[in-house]
């Protein structure tokens, strides 16, 4: 199935049904790429790519953590999602930068380390459900732990990561859940599989620290940004697993899951097991900038066709 016409492979457009990457390739046997998912949204004043800038500095910083090099500028790979787009004829959708290794040897340390990079982008819908926006989704916690800090650093977006993800998430939907949340280490909260998450309690938010071996979630500092702007106190701090069941409202965050309500835990209704009102509020404001509807006070669209 082809999910658009062209990828973009190191400054070319490959057709999407054409474009290949070496089964001896270092990443596909050791996990060694890194990625992004951004989104573009179709605005009343054009299409335009959300936190562009942040998402490709994360990339670059997610292969530094490791000490590879990704050899393209942030601009260059702005650039780049542009020109994958406009090829593609999107206005909306979802986009997947990847900076990996290719045929490089087979030892575990490449013999260089600088990346290869694609940027592709497709049209995605809702990533937790059509009707998860409104009506909200139901979770569990895992019964697997998120990496602790000193095994794999979680502030790096690393492909590898995502085998903790893939049994927590797989794990919650085998037993009925749509997500699945992991705690840290030390047993505290930390985030969903693909999604940060955030509590309401007495009108205050509350959302696990970037130490409680999370993604600290571009989505995550958009929530906490767009919340202290309406005056909403957020606090940035370690929360107990079982603060989780008596929680007033709790809701995911990610590029895909934008700001999804949670409306149980465990089977144990969150509220009363519908989208609370901060949770609508801070969608207004989040979806709003899209809309038209919230100021952009802070930079976050970079125009597609103005450039
Ligand atoms: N945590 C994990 C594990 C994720 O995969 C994601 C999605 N990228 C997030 C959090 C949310 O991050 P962001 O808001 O930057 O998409």
């Amino acid at each position: 199935m082809n999910r658009a016409d062209f990828i973009w492979m190191d400054g070319h457009l490959a057709p999407w049904s054409e474009a290949q990457v070496h089964p001896m390739s270092h990443s596909m046997h050791y996990g060694t790429a890194f990625f992004e998912g951004v989104r573009a949204y179709d605005t009343p004043t054009g299409p335009v790519v959300f936190r562009h800038c942040d998402h490709m500095q994360r990339l670059k910083d997610s292969a530094k953590i490791y000490r590879f090099t990704i050899p393209y500028t942030v601009d260059e790979l702005m650039a780049a999602t542009r020109q994958v787009l406009n090829a593609n004829n999107l206005r909306s959708a979802y986009i997947r930068p990847l900076a990996y290794m290719g045929e490089v040897g087979m030892g575990v340390v490449p013999q260089h380390m600088e990346m290869s990079v694609l940027v592709a982008a497709f049209a995605w819908g809702r990533y937790l459900g059509a009707s998860a926006l409104e009506e909200g989704v139901d979770a569990c916690v895992s019964s697997w732990n998120r990496a602790a800090p000193n095994t794999f650093p979680t502030g790096a977006k690393a492909a590898g990561n995502y085998l903790s993800s893939l049994l927590i998430a797989t794990e919650a939907r085998r037993n009925g859940f749509h997500e699945g949340i992991g705690l840290d280490a030390r047993g505290q909260v930390s985030e969903g599989a693909g999604e940060n998450i955030f509590l309401v309690k007495n009108g205050v938010l509350y959302t696990p620290p970037a130490t409680a071996s999370i993604l600290p979630g571009i989505t995550r500092d958009t929530i906490v940004t767009l919340a202290r702007a309406e005056g909403i106190e957020v606090v940035e701090g370690a929360i107990a697993r079982e603060a989780l069941y008596v929680a007033d409202e709790i809701f995911f965050t990610g590029t895909a899951a934008e700001v999804t309500p949670v409306r149980s835990i465990d089977r144990c209704p969150v509220g009363d097991g519908k989208r609370g009102p901060v949770t609508e509020l801070m969608q207004q404001r989040f979806f709003g900038l899209f809309n038209g509807e919230t100021e952009d006070k802070w930079g976050w669209l970079d125009s597609v066709e103005a450039k």
